[in-house]
């Protein structure tokens, strides 16, 4: 499974690619010199919205994809490029604020994150997913379903794009 340097304009991007599961490095903060060094030496495939960075990766031997389009199509297209199937799930999802690898939270185990949701939370779900690195409690509440429809209209838009890209091949 490739692994992703998320360039600062594509926060949402990134958040899609942690949501399925994959690891994606995204700073706001970062110079490009240090992004074209850890994706060279981490192996990440770098996606940027900015040709001259796309064409520095490329000059340094970085695979890259140049990522263009509104939110919707910048995560389309990449889905699309690396196969990546548009299903959010939660067991698979890294952490969405800082991509740590998340730990499940069962039941019984519960009790471990007491405190770190409010006391409603708490009680009304039973499974959690915690990232012990920035200490973030995640578990399937109300934005679950909206993540669920979003990947269905990615779903969709990567086939309007596939049938698209057939159509120009005939
Ligand atoms: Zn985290």
């Amino acid at each position: 499974m490739k692994i992703f340097m998320v360039d600062a304009m594509l926060g949402k991007l990134a958040t899609w690619l942690r949501l399925t599961g994959h690891d994606a490095f995204y700073s706001t903060v970062m110079h490009d010199e240090d992004l074209l060094r850890i994706a060279l030496e981490e192996r990440r495939v770098l996606l940027t919205s900015d040709a001259i960075l796309c064409r520095r990766a490329e000059e340094a031997g970085i695979e890259v994809m140049l990522v263009r389009g509104t939110v919707d199509e910048e995560v389309a297209s990449v889905f699309l490029k690396y196969g990546i199937i548009p299903e959010a799930d939660p067991a698979k999802s890294r952490c969405t604020k800082c991509n740590g690898v998340l730990t499940h939270i069962t039941e019984d185990e519960k009790h471990q994150i007491h405190g770190l949701v409010p006391d409603q939370t708490y009680n009304h779900y039973s499974e959690f997913w915690f990232c012990k690195y920035c200490k973030s409690v995640f578990f399937q509440g109300g934005q679950w379903t909206n993540i669920e429809e979003y990947m269905r209209r990615i779903a969709e838009l990567m086939k309007e794009m596939r049938e698209a890209s057939n159509l120009r091949e005939q």
